[in-house]
């Protein structure tokens, strides 16, 4: 299953414009475009939002050079969260690149610092696909970090300012910026993911920290805010802001009904993630009769079935969490 996941697949244009001062990077994690993207955002200032792994930051630095920057003129990486798809590659950008000060919400921060714990935990979900998924993770320098509160404003400039919105669920230490004078939100992985190729919404509830009802809460938060355009880590911008909002409540509640019941029927693993993949299978019935497109994500499913969602929910249900 790994290894139709990281099969290399032909290179597609890897920087979108998305709004006025903002593009996407496509990273091609594991050789699969529009999966995973950071954002290059315009001030005075230029701003990463998130950067990917170690093994992609090249690919990145060279989108940044694409669009008219050298590394030298980025002074800020802020990330969404510190797993590693997001913040793998700070410690190695931070070593090559000595000027550059990072963000991240203060939960988050002492990971950067010390990633060990966070690379073991990856190890027990991923075993030896580990490290060719996600590649080497190096601590981030103390003194270059730069811990975040909610309401906080990060200023890249008279014109571009990120209001921070803590939005924990997929993990503690979850964040969001949202550009109030454009209208704009960078999401991060609160929403989920989107598939934008075949229009699907995703949850991604990973353990160990995946939790429903914050998740949920802070979806409820962000719904509140006037949005022109909503940007996703995986992947780029939603077609319908209001629509990925709802579409990804919807979801994490349907689905924690769904793992529940299975829960209540069985204690076997692969008895509760095959109940999950079944339904999240459904997604993809629109794209059935083009059989490479629904193999692939049919993968991608299955993947996230088994490793990420179906045990983030689970865990999430033994600790004492609620269905909503
Ligand atoms: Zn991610």
């Amino acid at each position: 299953m790994f290894d139709a996941l990281i099969k290399r697949r032909k290179q597609t244009n890897l920087i979108e414009k998305v709004d006025r001062g903002i593009y996407a990077i496509d990273q091609m994690w594991t050789g699969n475009p529009k999966f995973s993207s950071c954002y290059l955002i315009e001030g005075d200032k230029i701003a990463l939002f998130d950067t990917g792994l170690t093994i992609v930051v090249d690919r990145v630095l060279d989108s940044v050079e694409k669009i008219g920057y050298s590394p030298e003129d980025i002074s800020y990486l802020i990330f969404s969260h510190i797993h590693c798809d997001h913040a793998g590659g700070a410690g190695s950008l931070c070593k090559n690149y000595p000027h550059l000060k990072v963000f991240a919400h203060e939960k988050g921060v002492p990971h950067l610092a010390n990633p060990e714990r966070l690379y073991k935990s990856m190890k027990k979900v991923f075993g030896d696909n580990a490290e060719k998924l996600y590649g080497n993770v190096i601590p981030v320098p103390e003194h270059r970090l730069h811990p975040l509160k909610d309401g906080e404003i990060i200023g890249l400039g008279k014109d571009r300012k990120l209001k921070v919105f803590h939005t924990p669920g997929h993990a503690s230490h979850h964040l969001s910026l949202y550009d109030e004078k454009n209208k704009v939100l960078f999401a991060g992985e609160a929403l989920g993911i989107y598939f934008p190729e075949v229009n699907v919404y995703f949850p991604s509830t990973p353990p160990p920290e995946f939790n429903l009802k914050e998740a949920v809460d802070s979806i409820r938060r962000l719904e509140k805010l006037e949005m022109r355009k909503v940007f996703f880590t995986h992947f780029g911008p939603a077609k319908n802001p209001q629509f990925a909002i709802q579409r990804s409540k919807e979801m994490l509640i349907d689905w924690g009904g769904i793992i529940n019941e299975a829960m209540n029927e069985s204690n076997d693993k692969s008895y509760i993630s095959g109940r999950l993949f079944e339904e999240a299978l459904k997604c993809i019935d629109h794209i059935k009769n083009d059989p490479e497109k629904y193999n692939k994500y049919k993968a991608l499913i299955e993947f996230r079935s088994n490793f990420t969602c179906g045990p983030g929910y689970v865990r999430y249900f033994k600790k004492g969490g609620q269905v909503l």
